[in-house]
């Protein structure tokens, strides 16, 4: 069976972290545990109450070192020296099938780096958390995955007094861009360097050990993220807070906050009501991934030339551009490329800009158009003329009609996380019923299977949840 072993972070020099304890809660309660998650890291043989205890510290684990990590990054543009696990803690890692995870616990009390915050997370941030978590990874994008919360009668105060919770999270790394600008700015590149060595022989699947290994290093990230981006614009995800803090160097979806899934399609979409300058609108994120790794590559500095760094950086846009182009092809029930099929693509988007579509409603409704001349949501005059090149494009295609509309179907989420059903959610587990929870969880967990009984899922905001807030307060 498997178990939790100290972290490797934890023989870093000690400038990297600090060693501590965590602080559980008096009255903990089990909200939800991910049971395929645990199956998948091998935990199953361990029971639920187990488990909590675990995470809330009544069982030890002998020769834990759990820390908080001591990191900086750039927070809406801004370089923030002081950031660092202020609420969490890393835990340790497990040995899976799938190599090294870490293990993580989110709200888990004060450290060194929690400034003037109380150290806790809130029940409604948890939960969006681990939603989204899974919501990302039924889409097959790289993300950290959550395996239990633990809820509290313990208050905490955000706009409101609130509960606070614990999120047990999984991920492949918990070492971020800014880990890297820490010591960058705290002019210690001999860190700068054991930092990039600690990921380039804990990640060997990630970073390859030819010559001229930092380079190769950082050549990966910005593919790594320019992928992940490229997979969050094509499902209509967006992320809210791209923090150079908040960004993985193994282009995992990371730290949850106020992210929203795209409904009406609408590219200046800002989910994240506190973000009043519009930063982090859905179509700036691929410039903010670049941004983001330009900042990761300066932090990079002393290991790779200027003009190294220039080179790889301008790989960004063309990965990026045919990683959003393959998935987009996929989405329209193509297996050729074809040269004109971006006007194709940006004529379908406008027509959804233009007359307010669901994005994702719209897509997945598209088989309707490979065989007929109208869809629930294509049916205006510009929008016809728009199906007949569909389907001239599709009659280059030599595979068979079953066929395009397998791949249409596997590639267009009928279900998607919207912000009304986790609202709706989170509102019933804060009066302790956690049913709603465990079907949205089922729901999201088979985007594409549409099964008959979760049907109205698939429905559009309703009106109360227009003006739904979400804000950085977590
Ligand atoms: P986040 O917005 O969750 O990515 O957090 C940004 C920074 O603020 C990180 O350094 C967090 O550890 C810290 N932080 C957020 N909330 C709290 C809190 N309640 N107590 C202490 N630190 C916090
Ligand atoms: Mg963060």
């Amino acid at each position: 069976m498997a178990s939790i072993k100290p972290h490797a972070y934890a023989e870093l020099p000690e400038e990297f972290y600090n060693l501590q304890n965590w602080q559980g809660f008096d009255n903990p309660l089990l909200v939800i545990e991910n049971a395929p998650l645990k199956q998948e890291l091998g935990f199953e043989k361990i029971e639920q109450q187990e488990l909590l205890d675990i995470f809330n510290g009544l069982s030890s684990i002998e020769n834990l070192k759990p820390l908080s990590m001591a990191y900086a990054g750039h927070q809406f543009g801004q370089y923030v020296e002081q950031l660092g696990d202020g609420r969490g803690l890393l835990l340790g890692e497990i040995e899976s099938s799938e190599g090294l995870i870490d293990i993580h616990l989110k709200g888990a009390g004060k450290t060194p780096y929690s400034r003037f915050g109380d150290g806790r997370a809130v029940l409604r941030s948890v939960i969006r958390e681990y939603l989204c978590g899974e919501a990302i990874n039924a889409l097959s994008i790289p993300t950290s995955r959550a395996l239990m919360i633990i809820g509290s009668d313990e208050m905490v105060i955000r706009e409101k007094s609130e509960t606070a919770a614990m999120l047990a999270r999984t991920a492949k790394t918990h070492v971020r861009f800014g880990n890297f600008e820490y010591f960058h700015y705290n002019n210690k590149p001999e860190y700068v360097k054991v930092l990039a060595d600690f990921c380039i022989n804990n990640y060997p699947s990630y970073f390859s050990r030819t010559k001229n290994i930092y380079e190769e290093f950082f050549k990966s990230v910005v593919e790594q993220t320019a992928c992940m981006i490229a997979q969050w614009q094509a499902c209509g995800f967006s992320h809210g807070v791209m923090n150079t803090d908040n960004m993985s160097i193994l282009g995992e979806t990371f730290d949850y906050g106020p992210y929203g899934f795209m409904e009406d399609y609408f590219p200046s979409y800002i989910c994240n009501h506190s973000d009043h300058q519009g930063r982090y609108a859905f179509k700036n994120q691929p410039y903010i991934g670049l941004w983001n790794c330009s900042a990761l590559g300066h932090a990079l500095s002393s290991l790779i030339s200027e003009e190294s760094q220039g080179e790889i950086l301008k790989t960004y846009e063309s990965i990026f551009q045919n990683k959003l182009a393959e998935l987009y092809r996929k989405k329209l029930g193509f297996t050729k490329l074809r040269n004109d099929d971006a006007l194709l693509i940006q004529g379908l988007l406008d027509i959804m800009e233009s007359e307010k579509l669901d994005y994702t409603n719209t897509f997945r409704n598209l088989t309707q158009a490979v065989t007929e001349v109208k869809t629930n949501e294509l049916d205006s005059d510009v929008a016809m003329s728009w199906i007949k090149s569909f389907q001239e494009r599709h009659s280059k295609e030599s595979i068979s009609i079953p066929e395009k509309l397998l791949l249409m179907n596997a590639n267009n989420p009928k279900y998607i996380l919207r912000n009304y059903m986790a609202q709706e959610a989170i509102e019933a587990a804060e009066n302790s019923d956690f049913s709603a929870l465990e079907t949205l969880i089922e729901v999201i967990s088979s985007p594409y299977d549409g099964l008959k009984k979760f049907e109205h899922f698939s429905n559009r905001s309703p009106d109360w949840a227009k003006d739904l807030e979400i804000s950085c307060s977590s």
